[in-house]
C-alpha cells in the first residue's frame, strides 16, 4: 500500500505575517489528529525560514516551489538546492506548468533541476501536465511521455527513490475545472505503466503520484481513491487552512 502525500503550493500568495498566521491555523487543525496522509506545505522563499520553526514537532514537512541548479555564483535571483536546505525543506516542486508556461522553463532545464534536488537530498515534485489544446488534439499521452523522459533522462531509479509525479492538467489548474476521477486515473495509470517501462515495476509500483488542478474539499475523497491516485498538490482551497485540513483528511 502506498502512502497518500498531500502537498499544498501556496505560489506567490502570503507575506511573512500572513504566512505565520496560515501556518498556525494549520497546526491547530491537525494538531493531535492521527492522519492518514503525509502534509507538505510549499510557502514562498521568503516565509521558509518561518515556516521552518513553526513546523518543528508536528507532522507538517517544508518544500520550496521552484530552486535553481547550481550550488552558488552569479546567479542574480536564484535560490540553491542548498540554501532551501539550509531552511529545512525537503522537497522542492519542479517544473510546474506557471514555470514552464510564464517563465519559459524547457524540460531540459527541469532535468537539470532534478538532478541538483536529488543530488542534494532534496525530493522533486515533478509536475506534468498537457494543455487544453493538446488534450483536444488527442496528444495528452504523447505529451505526458515526452515530458516523463526527458525531465528523468539520465536519472536513476535510485536517484528518484524519494520521486514524487504530480499530474496536474493545465486546464485544471486554477480554473475550478477538475479532471474527472476518471480522466486523472488514466492518465496517472499511464504514468505509472511508463514508469514501470523506464525503470521497473518494483519501482512503478512504489512511486507516489499525486493529482493537481482544482482540488478542493468537495472532490478531494473521489479523486484520491482511485487506484493510482496516491495525493494531491492542492493550489487555492491550501490558502484556506479548513479547507486544506478537509482534503488532508479525505485520504483514506
Ligand atoms: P489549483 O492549483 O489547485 O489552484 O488548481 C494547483 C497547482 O497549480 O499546483
Amino acid at each position: 500500500m502506498r502512502k497518500k502525500i498531500v502537498a499544498g503550493n501556496w505560489k506567490m500568495n502570503n507575506d511573512l505575517n500572513s504566512s505565520v498566521a496560515l501556518i498556525s491555523e494549520i497546526k491547530n487543525l491537525l494538531a493531535s489528529k492521527s492522519l492518514n496522509a503525509e502534509v507538505i506545505i510549499c510557502p514562498p522563499f521568503t516565509s521558509l525560514d518561518a515556516a521552518n520553526s513553526l513546523i518543528k514537532d508536528t507532522q507538517i514537512k517544508l518544500g520550496a516551489q521552484n530552486m535553481y541548479y547550481e550550488k552558488s555564483g552569479a546567479f542574480t535571483g536564484e535560490i540553491s538546492p542548498l540554501m532551501l536546505k539550509s531552511v529545512g525543506c525537503q522537497y522542492v516542486i519542479l517544473g510546474h506548468s506557471e514555470r514552464r508556461t510564464i517563465f519559459g522553463e524547457s524540460n531540459q532545464l527541469i532535468n537539470k533541476k532534478i538532478k541538483a534536488a536529488v543530488e542534494n537530498q532534496l525530493n522533486p515534485i515533478f509536475c506534468i501536465g498537457e494543455t487544453l489544446e493538446e488534450r483536444e488534439s488527442g496528444v495528452t499521452f504523447k505529451i505526458i511521455e515526452t515530458q516523463m523522459r526527458e525531465g528523468l533522462e539520465g536519472l536513476t531509479a535510485e536517484e528518484l527513490a524519494n520521486l514524487i509525479i504530480a499530474y496536474e492538467p493545465v486546464w485544471a489548474i486554477g480554473t475550478g475545472k477538475t479532471a474527472t476521477p476518471e480522466q486523472a486515473e488514466e492518465v496517472h495509470a499511464f504514468i505509472r505503466k511508463l514508469i514501470g517501462e523506464l525503470y521497473s515495476t518494483e519501482f512503478a509500483e512504489k512511486l507516489i503520484i499525486q493529482y493537481g488542478g482544482s482540488v478542493k474539499p468537495e472532490n478531494a475523497a473521489e479523486l484520491m481513491s482511485q487506484p493510482d491516485i496516491d495525493g494531491a498538490l492542492v493550489g487555492g482551497a491550501c490558502l484556506k487552512a479548513d479547507s486544506f485540513v478537509k482534503i488532508i483528511e479525505s485520504a483514506q
